[in-house]
């Protein structure tokens, strides 16, 4: 079933101050009209006549008032639930932090930052357009290839601490996202100096660098 966000029928139903969304649709309507079924909190806010854009508000007002009139429906359980759940997972989180262990796993932390291994990759991966473990793996087969050493200056790679994905070609200047062709290990300040200038670009300004600072 597909529901209309939370935020859209929010922006709409604020639009205009009387619930009418800028088509002068009422929100149940504009649902009807895109066959699609009002998202279950709004359903329930407009019950209640909350007026909030704020949706962590929301949800607090929600519970509190659910649990207020002491309502045992589906939706309730699924609130409470969803809360607890969050509820846990920031324990958890904040638990790991405390102990020293990966927040993602519990597994054995970098040095320098608060996951093990291969979820830093995972993290790394991020900027391929990445979130899952195997990407993060075949990153970490790179490193091991490339001998821990900076592709561009040879320098040796400590993760978590200055090595940092490199895409050869820019995703500005068109490279592929995830091709691994297209990425390189290097430190995080040459990657961060480099930009969006060409491999052969950047290497003719350090060598600018270097002459006129020799
Ligand atoms: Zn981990």
């Amino acid at each position: 079933m597909l529901f209309l966000s939370e935020n859209y029928l929010w922006r709409e139903s604020q639009s205009i101050k009387q619930g009418r969304t800028r088509e002068g649709l009422t929100v149940p309507e504009l649902a009807s009209k895109l066959g699609r079924t009002e998202h279950p909190v709004d359903c329930k806010i407009r019950a209640l006549g909350l007026r909030n854009t704020d949706t962590s508000e929301i949800r607090r007002i929600l519970i509190a008032k659910l649990r207020e009139q002491n309502e045992t429906s589906c939706f309730q359980r699924k609130m409470l639930s969803e809360n607890k759940a969050r509820v846990l997972s920031r324990e958890k989180y904040r638990r790991r932090i405390e102990q020293n262990v990966c927040v993602r796993c519990g597994g054995p932390q970098l040095p320098h930052v608060q996951m093990c291994l291969l979820h830093w990759a995972v993290c790394i991966g991020y900027s391929c357009g990445h979130n899952d473990e195997a990407f993060g793996q075949q990153l970490l087969q790179k490193l091991k290839n490339q001998n821990y050493k900076c592709a561009l200056s040879g320098l040796e790679l400590v993760p978590g601490l200055n090595a940092s994905i490199d895409h050869k070609i820019a995703r500005s200047k068109g490279g592929p996202l995830d091709d691994l062709a297209n990425l390189q290990w290097i430190l995080t300040p040459l990657n961060r100096g480099r930009g969006d200038l060409s491999v052969e670009e950047f290497i003719a300004m350090c060598c600018a660098v270097a002459r006129w600072q020799a």
